[in-house]
Order: structure tokens, then sequence, then C-alpha cells
């Protein structure tokens, strides 16, 4: 997710372009699955305001049943990118702020997207992730996913220790 804005910082302040996103991470660690959308950025004073709503599909990991699910949200993204190195003179800039590491536009004037994106995303999970608001979970003692069958284990208090032995035994008996 990386674009070329050279031409925004040559241009006036309030010069803007559009760019629309279509980006499937495929490769490990992947922030999310999907994103969809379009960012605008518009030259700043002292560099390039990146704003838009962004689509993302991610898969997670249900913390009751441990099942995997897609879960659809959307990014209001909303950054201020600086550039490295002033396009006119070629000198270097310094840090506008101590923590814009992520929001730098590279000698190229390249701005990547990706940490900026993550970091929403990331703040955008849930805390516990759940596949359903009524996803009954794992049963304690034999395991099943009690979303997808019911077991016999309700009415019987096994220490889930024993719970495999028992099946074992359940499986001899017939
Ligand atoms: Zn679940
Ligand atoms: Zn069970």
């Amino acid at each position: 997710m990386q674009y070329n804005v050279a031409q925004l910082l040559k241009g006036p302040i309030g010069g803007s372009s559009n760019y629309n996103i279509d980006y499937t991470f495929t490769e490990a660690p992947r922030i999310t699955d999907q994103v969809n959308g379009s960012v605008h950025m518009v030259r700043t004073h002292q560099g390039v305001l990146v704003y838009g709503e962004l689509d993302i599909r991610t898969t997670l990991t249900c913390g009751r049943c441990l099942g995997e699910f897609v879960w659809p949200s959307t990014l209001d993204i909303e950054e201020e990118f600086f550039p490295m190195v002033d396009l006119h003179t070629g000198r270097q800039l310094p840090p506008i702020t101590e923590d814009e590491g992520d929001q730098r536009i590279d000698f190229d004037h390249v701005l990547d997207l990706t940490e900026i994106l993550r970091q929403y995303a990331i703040a955008d999970m849930p805390m516990k992730p759940l596949c359903t608001a009524n996803c009954v979970g794992l049963c304690r003692v034999c395991g099943s996913n009690l979303n997808q069958r019911e077991c016999n284990c309700s009415d019987t208090e096994v220490d889930p220790r024993w719970g495999a032995l028992a099946d074992l035994l359940k499986s001899h008996k017939g």
C-alpha cells in the first residue's frame, strides 16, 4: 500500500488526489485479509493529509469456541504524513513530532499506508472476539463445539482431565 506523492508535494497547498484501495493481504504477518475503499490525499502546509473510509475483512478466532470467523469493519482514517526530504532543495527535513516515525514520506516520496492501517485495524479489533453474540462455546468436558452439535456431558460434572478417558470408556461400551 505504497503511493508516490511527489506530484502532490510539488503542487500547491490544498491540492489533492484520490486513490482507490483494493488490497488483499497474502503475506504474514497479515494485518487483515482485505481492505477496500478510497482515500483522499491533500497537500498541507507541512505534508500530506490522508483521510477516508476503508472497509476491512479480518479472520478472527472466536474466544469461546475457537472457531474462525470473518469480521467486517470500517476504519475511519485521518493521518498527516510528513516528508523526510524537501522536494525542491533536496535537503533532509527534521521530524515534526517525536512519534511520527510511521508517518514519514520516504526519500523517494513514497507514502506507505501499511503501518497506519495496521494500527487502526488493531485499535478497532474487539478485545474478546465472538463468532456470534450467543456463541455457546466448547463443552468443558469433551471439547465439542456446542454450536455444531450437542454432547451428552451436560448433566454429568466430570473433571475435564478425565473427559477423554470417559469418552473412551463410552465408545468401548458402545
Ligand atoms: Zn464461537
Ligand atoms: Zn461434551
